[in-house]
């Protein structure tokens, strides 16, 4: 059998494209690779091939379900196609969207957030919580704001992100390249900006 193709495929809808490319760069920390199928005016036998593909490679489906992609058939169709080849699946709800209404998979763990401002960062621990015990991941990827260089910081030895990083105090280390002090969110593991 090939190896999966992909780590993660990310199920969303098109009209959440900015939350998306946000949780896209915070699960690529963890140094997975991410599948982002994007809607297209074309809906002839290849790209359903193309989706169908992506979804067999993956090895886990990470899907992001808000008021705008639960009303999306190419997200209800992920889903169950997710589900009928029995990939590991997380659901993530946000905002206002009630959970019964996304039916297969309603019943299953997942990770809810209020809002998708206020919660990114509550949100993101939770689903790279999730990825890192998964994947079993000891490390992550930060990089410098000064000179962009990346680096592989450790991740605590606890592997439960959420847990460890419930006091909210950035992860910081100085960059091997520049020596510029870097701080990461330690729930996204996104860098935090310092420059004025
Ligand atoms: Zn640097």
């Amino acid at each position: 059998m090939p190896l999966p193709m992909s780590d993660v495929f990310l199920s969303h809808s098109e009209l959440d494209a900015d939350l998306i490319k946000l949780v896209m760069v915070s699960i690529e920390r963890l140094d997975l690779d991410v599948v982002v199928e994007e809607e297209r005016d074309n809906y002839g036998d290849e790209v359903v091939e193309s989706v169908q593909d992506a979804l067999k490679d993956c090895d886990c489906f990470v899907v992001i379900l808000t008021e705008r992609s639960i009303k999306s058939p190419w997200v209800n169709q992920e889903i169950g196609y997710a589900c009928a080849l029995g990939k590991v699946i997380l659901p993530v709800w946000v905002g206002e969207v009630e959970i019964h209404r996304s039916g297969m998979i309603a019943g299953k763990k997942g990770v809810r957030a209020k809002s998708e401002d206020e919660d990114f960062n509550d949100m993101m621990g939770r689903i790279l919580g999730f990825l890192i015990e998964h994947f079993d991941i000891k490390s992550f990827l930060a990089f410098c704001e000064e000179c962009g260089k990346e680096d592989e910081w450790h991740l605590p030895d606890d592997d439960d992100l959420f847990r460890y990083s419930k006091d909210g105090e950035p992860m910081s280390d100085s960059c091997s390249k520049c020596g510029h002090e870097n701080h990461v969110h330690p729930l996204s593991l996104l860098t935090i900006t310092t420059a004025e």
